[in-house]
């Protein structure tokens, strides 16, 4: 008697400590570094927290800069997954080992881009959303100064643009690295940087994230931002503010937006729950939500009706793997410190 009451609370106890260890893995923490706009970003942890019972905590910060604090925090990790943000930076995060391989089961749902994208980081990143890269400009402020409507990217270089055209800064920003980038695709890279030097002359700012100068754009406090075009469509179609979408007549890069699981990510586990969900058409559907207009990268995501249509674009053929490499980014970088942003 007394030796099975001994064996049943042994049994109560052993079931108690597999129904707590079940419940610690079934919520536990994830840290996520975000890196598009805070409005998407909140939206991704809430119903992340609401389907897994993960609780979150969520840093936002633009794609460069985020990179930066991975490699800085490389020796003791502080983050567990990156989401969002350009591919470049993601690559070179990958090349240098920052980021941890993984096959998600989601793979074979996705777009070829998206999983080429994989590939070429040696299964460190995935693609979740694509955006051509663009410029905006303010219709009411166009009119007011009677000036022609800028239509190639040569056109910005005029002198009547003095002052009035936005870009960000491409360290901290994934989408400023992406225009240097596509002109020196466009271009060759020693035009593309005499063309940077005329640009500077009509530059009133260089911001840290890569949406503000649409934002800019659409408040009619710049005449005209340079950005992702899914950026530049949003204050339209939120406010109805006056600013015209552009796709450059030069042709345009793009960027595959991507995620990556830290190395050492103190929450790993619960990386992959992220990383899993993040790539399902429901997750997906929460960026047209959040007024972010990208093409998602699972075949079964429906591309937003608001999204610029990829197929009317005159797109280049971005080198992902020349430009999201660790020597060409930090040259290229280290060329536009001294070139342009020293000056
Ligand atoms: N926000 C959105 C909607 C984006 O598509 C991107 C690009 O991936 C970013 C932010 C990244 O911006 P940043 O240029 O500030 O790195």
């Amino acid at each position: 008697m007394r030796r099975s009451a001994k064996a049943l609370i042994a049994s109560l106890a052993a079931f108690a400590a597999l129904a707590f260890s079940g419940s610690a893995r079934a919520d536990g923490n994830l840290t996520v570094y975000c890196s598009v706009q805070e409005e998407w970003c909140q939206l991704m942890v809430n119903e992340f927290q609401k389907a897994t019972g993960i609780t979150v905590a969520m840093t936002r910060k633009s794609s460069g800069e985020t990179y930066a604090q991975v490699k800085a925090e490389a020796a003791n990790p502080k983050g567990d997954i990156w989401w969002g943000g350009t591919g470049d930076p993601h690559l070179q995060a990958a090349e240098e080992g920052l980021t941890e391989a993984y096959d998600s089961p989601m793979l074979a749902k996705l777009h070829e881009w998206a999983v080429k994208q994989h590939e070429t980081a040696q299964k460190r990143t995935v693609g979740i959303y694509l955006g051509a890269l663009g410029f905006g400009y303010n219709t009411e402020l166009l009119e007011q100064k009677k000036l022609e409507a800028p239509k190639c990217w040569a056109d910005l270089i005029k002198p009547e643009f003095k002052g009035e055209v936005q870009v960000a800064n491409p360290n901290s920003s994934g989408t400023a690295y992406t225009f240097v980038a596509t002109l020196v695709q466009i271009m060759g890279e020693d035009e593309a940087f005499k063309y940077l030097k005329a640009l500077a002359e009509n530059i009133n700012q260089y911001t840290k994230s890569g949406a503000a100068p649409a934002q800019a754009a659409a408040r009619g406090e710049t005449l005209i931002g340079i950005a992702f075009q899914h950026d530049i469509v949003t204050p339209t179609i939120t406010s109805n503010a006056p600013i015209k979408n552009v796709s450059p007549c030069e042709g345009t890069g793009f960027e595959i937006g991507s995620m990556s699981i830290i190395k050492g990510a103190p929450n790993g586990e619960n990386a992959k729950k992220w990383y899993d969900w993040a790539l399902t058409p429901e997750a997906q559907k929460l960026g047209a939500q959040a007024n972010s207009y990208q093409n998602p990268s699972n075949k079964e995501a429906p591309i937003p009706e608001q999204a610029p249509k990829m197929a009317d674009i005159k797109l280049i053929e971005y080198d992902f793997a020349k430009f999201g490499s660790s020597a060409e980014r930090k040259r290229l970088l280290g060329r536009w410190d001294k070139e342009i942003g020293a000056k």
